[in-house]
């Protein structure tokens, strides 16, 4: 018979280059990267051993005849296991979205395991292939077992990707159903003429297909720095914990990135990247990860308590000489330059105990390394991880509650002294968990603007604040309540249709719009000015009135408050509470309250909770005064009564 080989030898040569290509030092030893790994090798074996023994039984001597046996022989074992390295490699790939069950894997092995017994009987029987007399190649009566296995393994793995319910990405999927269709197409067509050689050809289709689709460095390597990418990290930390290797971990947050940009443009601040991510990588055993554009993460394993030395002591150490490099200048764009960086670091899994936490300690940790000062590293503690796990319950519970309506509202009122009754009230919201009990706004309201629905608990409060004055006001149709004010957030100025919906709720509820009042703080109105003032600009036309909360908590810009159409002032509680420890300070809180005044804004106080601090307020002309002498915050129905009984006993 004359063979063609040619398909093979390039088939050969293909496998080669993917197998050089692919290897990478630090890849992640993932279950899906060592399969694949025995899928090269099953696969340069198989084309190999198929080549070798072609041209051995087509030109060997009769004396080597053993050795073309054996090499055949070899061949016969290596072609099955093509099929079954695949179908691993597969289920490696599913295993990740979801496990893949033991009983499952062990079962799929057996009709490769009951080909190698035909393997091995081979020799005594010849039932796959045998010599003849002449030396001549025969065919054995089960050489149909050989195709039977192989096609068994590309159909098994077909049905695994097609049905499995594990969430993949549907690229991938098609990728995986598609290589056994090809490798079954190829090898049909080599059954059907016997003298090509295509199985090598089939295999290397596949490997080419996973390698650039699911494999290819591209996809783990960061261009840039050639370090490991995040996804590969988040892999690394998954096997570290599935293995329990203990193990610290950092993330380095380069400062003022954005600024090295800016300063010596963008070649320069790629040139300066690539320079301080080979500097990490030179650090020693730490395996590197390019986490995002100016954060590097470091893995390192942990020897466990051998030394004797704590976690922390562990982790300061590896970052010693990241600390000392940090504080000599870098060279960028002909320059020298010092750039900082925050640091945070977690141990697996004396802290961190999931995955998860790891990734929330680092990013927790580094936040809070900016506030320690330059380059001074977070490590975090237990404490630490218990207020990113409330953090993380609460965001859940946060959302759980903008789903299913689990807010409510409290109000609390707002008294009049020289009226001697409440002339308004605030919006509060709350938010109660079966589990965690009762959690303050000053905790969930920062975590709902950080998650996106604070937009949402705006417009529950509005609904309900503005349903409230509709009954308060129809119920007491000669009432003189003013209205109630609702906090707006500073992340929400940023909605394009924010004027709109909020007159919309309004309008619904027939209320006057100059019942409803938006408390603003001033670093919302910082963090977007011309948002603010458009927004309040628009809405002041349509009669809402507003109050300037926490007024004395930040650095005041009062040309720019003043600018604005604020009707109320609330100072923070924490200057009355101040004042009145402090005796000079009187006489600034009745200046300010005139100077207010003067510009056409009232001023409220809010935290009154003695007597004394109302004798002052009053002793300084202030005299709007939110506080719990007054009231503390009530479910509406009693902050109603409670207004309600202070017009009756004022009239
Ligand atoms: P805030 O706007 O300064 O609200 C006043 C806070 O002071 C309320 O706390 C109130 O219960 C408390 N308070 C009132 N009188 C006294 C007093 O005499 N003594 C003391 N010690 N505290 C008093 P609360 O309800 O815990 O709200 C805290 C913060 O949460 C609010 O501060 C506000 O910034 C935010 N918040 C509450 N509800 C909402 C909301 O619906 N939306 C937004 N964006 N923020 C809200
Ligand atoms: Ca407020
Ligand atoms: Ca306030």
């Amino acid at each position: 018979m004359e063979w063609n080989v040619s398909a093979e030898v390039i088939a050969f040569i293909i496998v080669l280059i993917i197998s050089v290509y692919s290897r990478k030092s630090h890849a992640v030893p993932s279950l899906k990267n060592r399969v694949f790994r025995l899928c090269l090798t099953t696969t340069l074996g198989a084309i190999g051993t198929n080549l070798a023994s072609t041209l051995m039984i087509a030109y060997a001597p009769s004396e080597l005849l053993p050795l073309t046996y054996f090499v055949t022989l070899l061949y016969f074992a290596l072609t099955p296991l093509l099929g079954a390295a695949y179908f691993y490699y597969a289920v490696a790939v599913v295993s990740e979205a979801r496990p893949v069950g033991r009983l499952f894997s062990v079962l799929s092995a057996l009709p490769c395991a009951a080909y190698f017994l035909l393997v091995l009987a081979n020799v005594p029987t010849g039932c796959l292939f045998s010599f003849g007399a002449a030396g001549a190649y025969l065919q054995g009566p089960f050489i149909i077992t050989t195709y039977l296995v192989f096609y068994f393994y590309c159909v098994a793995c077909f049905a695994l990707v097609v049905f499995t319910r594990a969430p993949i990405d549907p690229v991938i999927k098609r990728i995986l159903a598609v290589f056994p269709l090809i490798a079954v197409v190829v090898i049909a067509v080599q059954q059907l003429f016997p003298t090509y050689l295509l199985s090598g050809s089939a295999a290397a289709c596949s490997l080419l297909i996973i390698y650039l689709y699911l494999q290819n460095k591209r996809l783990s390597v960061d261009q840039l720095t050639g370090a490991s990418n995040r996804q590969e990290f988040l892999s690394m930390v998954s096997i570290m914990d599935e293995k329990a290797q203990p193990f610290t971990a950092a993330l380095v947050s380069v400062s003022n990135f954005k600024f090295i940009n800016d300063k010596f443009g963008h070649e320069n601040g790629d040139r300066f990247l690539r320079e301080f991510s080979s500097y990490l990588e030179s650090m020693g055993e730490a395996r590197l990860y390019r986490y995002s554009g100016d954060q590097f993460a470091l893995i390192v394993n942990d020897a466990g308590d051998a030394a004797g030395r704590s976690e922390n002591d562990g982790t300061a150490a590896l970052l010693a000489p990241l600390r000392q490099r940090l504080e000599e200048p870098w060279h960028i764009g002909g320059h020298s330059y010092t750039v900082g960086a925050a640091i945070g670091a977690v141990s697996y899994p004396a802290i961190a105990r999931t995955p998860g936490d790891v990734v929330a300690a680092l990013e927790y940790a580094t936040v809070k390394s900016k506030s320690l000062g330059p380059n001074m590293p977070c490590i975090c503690t237990p404490g630490m991880m218990e207020a990113i796990h409330r953090r993380s319950a609460i965001a859940d519970v946060v959302r759980r509650a903008t789903e299913s309506g689990g807010f409510s509202m409290n109000l609390q009122p707002v008294w009049s002294e020289s009226e001697q009754r409440f002339v308004a009230a605030e919006a509060l919201c709350r938010l109660t968990d079966d589990e965690m009990g009762s959690i303050p706004p000053d905790e969930f309201i920062p975590i709902a603007e950080q998650i996106g629905v604070i937009a949402d608990i705006t417009h529950f409060m509005l609904d309900q604040t503005c349903a409230f004055i509709r009954s308060y006001r129809d119920e007491h149709p000669s009432t003189a309540f003013r209205g109630v004010s609702v906090n707006f957030s500073s992340v929400q100025f940023i909605q394009d249709d924010l004027a709109e919906s909020v007159l919309a709720v309004v309008e619904r509820h027939g209320i006057p719009a100059s019942c409803l009042r938006i408390e603003v703080t001033e670093s919302a109105i910082i963090a977007n000015p011309d948002a603010v003032r458009a927004f309040m600009e628009d809405m002041h036309a349509h009669g809402v009135r507003f109050y300037l909360d926490d007024f004395g908590t930040g650095y005041s810009n009062i040309s720019m408050m003043l600018e604005l159409p604020f009707d109320v002032v609330k100072l923070d509680k924490s200057i009355l509470w101040s004042v009145t420890e402090d005796e000079h300070l009187t006489e600034f809180f009745g200046l300010l309250t005139s100077g207010f005044a003067a510009m056409g804004s009232q001023v409220l106080s809010e935290g009154v909770e003695t007597q004394e601090q109302r004798v002052f307020l009053n002793e300084c002309g202030c005299d709007l005064m939110q506080g719990y002498l007054f009231s503390r915050p009530l479910a509406p129905e009693k902050a109603a009564a409670v207004i309600a009984a202070s017009e009756e006993k004022a009239r």
